[in-house]
């Protein structure tokens, strides 16, 4: 196909905001390109390579805006091209602008070394010979190579070639649409185009398997080790909604890191394994995270596909925050010595692919049944013992989660994760399947006004405790002398969870002073401390005499700059339940 038709298409495109009226243009375009097909269906999104790729092109825009000036004749400076950017605010526009041609002398790169119309080919091939330009001198002979695509272009070609050279195609034109396109070009049903998609990563090649070998040779395609695959992602979510839509909820850790997806092939047809981590965005980052490398070589025995999070942990394995797995990610020099600093680890949450099964239509406890096999030593291994496995507990006990909950943060984790039990993996998708615990949005300051002994290795701490508002009204609270007792404080709700062994031994020794009284493991406090606590819903409650409860409490802070005549209100309550 010629650049030109491809530019002329583009801009009908362009012109159009109608969403059906987009797709049909793509629809024709892909029809139309030929042995161009593959290229076509990516340059129409503004990509020269498949999305798996960690390819680019590398360009800066002064690169482009050279190349453009040489273009454009020799009174046209890089600086002018910048001004004009400057007034007309879009680089296609600019291009566009300027009487290309005709410009020869040095450096003067004909792609193809013809003055005949440039094609989408030629531009494709001059943009693999550019991304493949490194080291000295490939500034100068990008410039040459731009310049000798530019030099050739018409007005509709300057436009588009300029917009995808610098990735801002902006047209309209998402992954929907090509989606849709393909599927109405080739007569192929669209959600087998995006399982196809989803798989590979690639559109260009999904829409020649589609013209081509139709519905079989899409259904054929296949997840390959060592091509990443666009992560699942999670929304915000409460327990309350995922035991309500889900019989079960699976739960997990959420750990504080950096997420990675492991491809390994423990002989990729040579002697060697082949293992490659991919970063949310499937960027290659394998190079700086050697222990991942050593983890799947020494663990891994078939070809898989994993997805997980790299944390940082310090020499007791603790999990620090999530700054430091920072100053590993990306990095790309000195990494032995950034791993003297900074060591991480690997946990595996999910598995897409093992020993030569794709597993993105199984069900997530079939997947993580399958992590759990290729991770485990022996098949009788406990979970708990298995290096690099991410637990998972099924359940659909509200109080079973809380103490996930508040293991995971005692073990220096961010929360939990909840999940479909019976979802499959769908990439890209930031799906009602997996969901991240909601941070705290609001807080409460609340009075202690009881507790219960624990029990066990807990039996010397109080634990349980009983948390109150204010049932007075705001102006009473404002008189220096209002004391606040059991009389005008109504309670709300308890919390026992997100508090740690360390800080329950320091509450105890907080709160015992102020023992009112006890009967068996419960006891009256007097109300004198606050605690700051977090909640999911405030819900109406015969149980507490406020006639509301908190519903999951989560243990915050002790107050210690408030007394119980700053504590919240049922007011303040009553006002945030309406919200
Ligand atoms: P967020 O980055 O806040 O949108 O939370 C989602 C991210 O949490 C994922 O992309 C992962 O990087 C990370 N994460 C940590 N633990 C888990 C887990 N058990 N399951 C899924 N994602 C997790």
């Amino acid at each position: 196909m010629e650049f030109a038709t491809f530019a002329d298409r583009v801009a009908a495109i362009d012109a159009e905001s109608a969403d059906l009226e987009i797709i049909a243009h793509v629809r024709e375009l892909l029809e139309d390109a030929g042995d161009d097909l593959a290229v076509v269906a990516r340059f129409v999104q503004g990509r020269v390579f498949p999305a798996w790729q960690s390819t680019t092109l590398d360009i800066g825009p002064n690169t482009c805006y050279e190349a453009i000036a040489r273009a454009a004749g020799t009174n046209v400076s890089a600086d002018d091209v910048e001004e004009r950017l400057a007034e007309v605010g879009e680089i296609g526009e600019v291009a566009a602008g300027y009487d290309f041609g005709g410009q020869q002398g040095l450096g003067a790169f004909t792609a193809g070394g013809t003055s005949d119309a440039l094609t989408v080919r030629e531009v494709f091939e001059t943009l693999v010979d550019l991304a493949a330009t490194s080291g000295s001198g490939s500034h100068d002979t990008k410039v040459d190579l731009l310049f000798g695509l530019f030099n050739r272009c018409e007005s509709a070609e300057a436009r588009y070639l300029a917009r995808l050279v610098l990735s801002e195609m902006r047209i309209g034109v998402g992954e929907g649409a090509v989606r849709d396109a393909i599927s109405e070009a080739f007569d192929v049903p669209g959600e087998r185009v995006e399982r196809a998609l989803q798989v590979s990563n690639d559109y260009g090649q999904v829409a020649r398997v589609a013209r081509d070998d139709g519905l079989e040779g899409l259904d054929a395609m296949d997840l390959e080790v060592g091509r990443p695959v666009q992560a699942m992602l999670a929304q915000a979510g409460t327990v309350t909604d995922a035991l309500e839509e889900w019989d079960e909820a699976a739960v997990e850790w959420k750990y504080d890191g950096a997420r990675v997806q492991l491809h390994h092939d423990p002989e990729n047809g040579t002697d060697a394994a082949e293992t490659r981590v991919f970063s949310r965005n499937m960027e290659d980052v394998t190079n700086a995270l050697p222990e991942v490398v050593e983890f799947a070589e020494h663990t891994l025995e078939e070809p898989a596909i994993l997805d997980g999070e790299v944390v940082a942990v310090d020499d007791d394995g603790t999990p620090l925050p999530f700054q430091e797995v920072l100053k590993r990610f990306r990095r790309k020099h000195d990494v032995a010595k950034a791993r003297e600093d900074v060591e991480v680890r690997p946990v595996f949450f999910d598995c897409l692919h093992a020993g030569g099964d794709d597993l993105l239509a199984e069900s997530l406890t079939t997947r993580h049944e399958r992590l759990e096999g290729l991770l485990a030593d022996d098949p009788d291994q406990e979970p708990e013992s298995v290096d690099g496995l991410s637990l998972l507990w099924r359940t659909d006990d509200p109080d079973e989660i809380e103490s996930i909950d508040a293991k995971a943060l005692e073990g220096g984790h961010e929360g939990i994760m909840l999940k479909d039990p019976d979802s499959t993996y769908s990439p890209g998708r930031r799906g009602k399947h997996w969901r991240k615990r909601k941070p705290d949005v609001e807080t409460l300051d609340c009075v202690v006004t009881g507790a219960e002994w624990g029990e066990g290795r807990r039996a010397t701490f109080l634990g349980t405790f009983e948390l109150s508002v204010r049932a007075d009204d705001g102006g009473e609270r404002r008189s220096a002398d209002a004391a606040v007792d059991s009389q005008n404080l109504a309670t709300v709700g308890k919390v026992a969870t997100g508090i740690t062994d360390e800080k329950l031994e320091e509450l105890t020794e907080l709160l015992e002073p102020h023992l009112a009284s006890e009967d068996g493991q419960e006891v009256d406090l007097e109300p004198e401390i606050v605690f700051e606590v977090g909640y999911e819903e405030i819900q109406t409650s015969p149980t507490y005499s406020s006639g509301y409860a908190l519903r999951f409490p989560r243990f915050q802070a002790v107050r210690h700059d408030k007394d119980p005549r700053d504590a919240d209100s049922l007011e303040r309550l009553e006002r945030l339940r309406e919200v």
